[in-house]
């Protein structure tokens, strides 16, 4: 892509009205607009990096089993009540809204347990027909009170909602386990593995303990305690003596942390599906209730989490499995020799799969460089007159900041997949 056809421009200065650093980055650099607090929209590069934590969550939910829908934002009111939580008493966030011809009310969703339970009561019939898993990856509605955090906490975002329907409680534990593990791999692509800890919360009625993925950060808003040998962390609104001895942890070795919620299992054994009747026949013909679980992560709050902890004074550091473009390609100046080499290693990528950003706008070298900081593209590509008359590229790492060369006739095939992050 080119840069000078973008339509967005990086901003000089940081907006005025913003106080997080994900959105005062991703507003700067042009990959979200701000529409209201708590309310974006994505941009083209903004929307690049989206899909592609969109497509690493999808490959994992699909490899154990998701299937994917899409269900309505509009809900309807008498699918809730049959769980009670239409009620704004028990529910604090939601947005409603009616229809002008006849005052139908409609929730706008907050979440989708109630239609989808309520959905798949038309197609589970039989123990045969079981389990299965469902997901989306869809918009969101929450009344949030304090959306001061970026995309990190909207009022509007996506969520990725998985929802799993099992015989038995065992079967059940089989699936869990295996959300567990998705989650794992899909926060070690995103480049988040290291910092993510699987936390214990609170459970419900059917069991003791929901898991939540924390991601250690300084704009968290949650507090946890990480056991620095396993890795695993309990959230500070469970921990106590019996938790601990729960888990055969001991209070002097935990270790902690502010952090954001990035995901979330939750067993829901027959919460939901008792007030809707969802029940199975199982060999003997006897009726059974299914047993479900609910999985969610936020794409968005991913992205944002991304920008926090990655990010330098310099502005994002992408990492390459979600980064916009896979190299950012800049020239510096205008002459035909240096033209020419750009665009001759522009095709050379692009042949090879290679994403590139390139930087053909007639801007100085350093709002060039600057600018390329601040977007956080893995790799850039400098071609100038002093580097073409070595038939050399300089290339340098964003996250390092080392500076390497390369010739620029010969990009080896393992090099441009590396590249590809492949
Ligand atoms: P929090 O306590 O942070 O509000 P939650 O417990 O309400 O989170 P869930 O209902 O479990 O979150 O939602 C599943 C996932 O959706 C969360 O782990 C998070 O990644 C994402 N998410 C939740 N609320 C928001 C929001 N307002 N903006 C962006 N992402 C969100
Ligand atoms: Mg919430």
């Amino acid at each position: 892509m080119l840069q000078s056809h973008l339509f967005t421009k990086t901003r000089k200065e940081t907006p005025k009205d913003e106080v997080s650093k994900n959105a005062l980055l991703l507003i700067q650099a042009g990959f979200v607009h701000k529409e209201m607090a708590g309310v974006y929209s994505y941009l083209p590069l903004g929307l690049r990096v989206f899909n592609k934590i969109c497509n690493i969550i999808r490959e994992e939910v699909e490899a154990i089993g998701g299937q994917e829908v899409f269900l309505t934002v509009l809900q309807d009111k008498a699918v809730w009540e049959k769980t009670g939580r239409w009620n704004d008493e028990l529910v604090d966030n939601w947005f409603k809204t009616e229809s002008k011809y006849g005052g139908q009310q409609y929730g706008l969703g907050s979440t989708h347990e109630e239609p989808l339970t309520a959905l798949v009561k038309d197609y589970i019939q039989s123990y045969r027909d079981l389990p299965m898993a469902i997901y989306q990856i869809q918009t969101k509605f929450r009344d949030e009170k304090r959306p001061k955090s970026g995309i990190m906490r909207g009022r509007e975002f996506v969520m990725k909602d998985l929802y799993s329907f099992s015989r038995t409680e065992e079967e059940h534990a089989i699936f869990y386990e295996k959300a567990k593990q998705a989650y794992i791999n899909i926060f070690k692509r995103i480049g988040l593995g290291e910092r993510t800890h699987f936390t214990f919360a609170s459970g419900g009625t059917f069991s003791k303990y929901s898991h939540e993925f924390q991601t250690e950060s300084e704009s968290g808003e949650d507090t946890i305690y990480v056991d620095p040998k396993s890795g695993l962390a309990v959230n500070k609104e469970v921990l106590n003596d019996e938790v601990l001895k729960d888990l055969g942890l001991s209070r002097e070795s935990l270790i902690e942390k502010k952090a954001v919620e990035v995901g979330n299992i939750f067993s829901l054994g027959t919460r939901f599906s008792e007030p809707f009747e969802l029940v199975y026949s199982d060999e003997k013909g006897e009726k059974k209730p299914v047993i479900m679980g609910g999985y969610g992560i936020g794409p968005g709050r991913l992205m944002g989490v991304v920008v926090e902890t990655l990010g330098d004074e310099k502005g994002i550091v992408w990492p390459s499995s979600i980064a916009p473009f896979h190299v950012h390609l800049l020239r510096l100046g205008d002459k035909k020799e240096v033209i020419e080499a750009s665009e001759k290693t522009l095709a050379l990528l692009q042949n090879a799969g290679v994403e590139v950003l390139y930087d053909d706008r007639n801007v100085s070298a350093g709002e060039k460089f600057a600018d390329s900081d601040l977007m956080g593209i893995p790799v850039r590509f400098v071609v100038s007159d002093r580097m073409v008359a070595l038939g050399k590229i300089e290339v340098k790492s964003r996250k390092t900041g080392e500076v390497t060369s390369i010739d620029n006739s010969s990009l080896s095939m393992e090099y441009l997949n590396q590249l590809r992050g492949l």
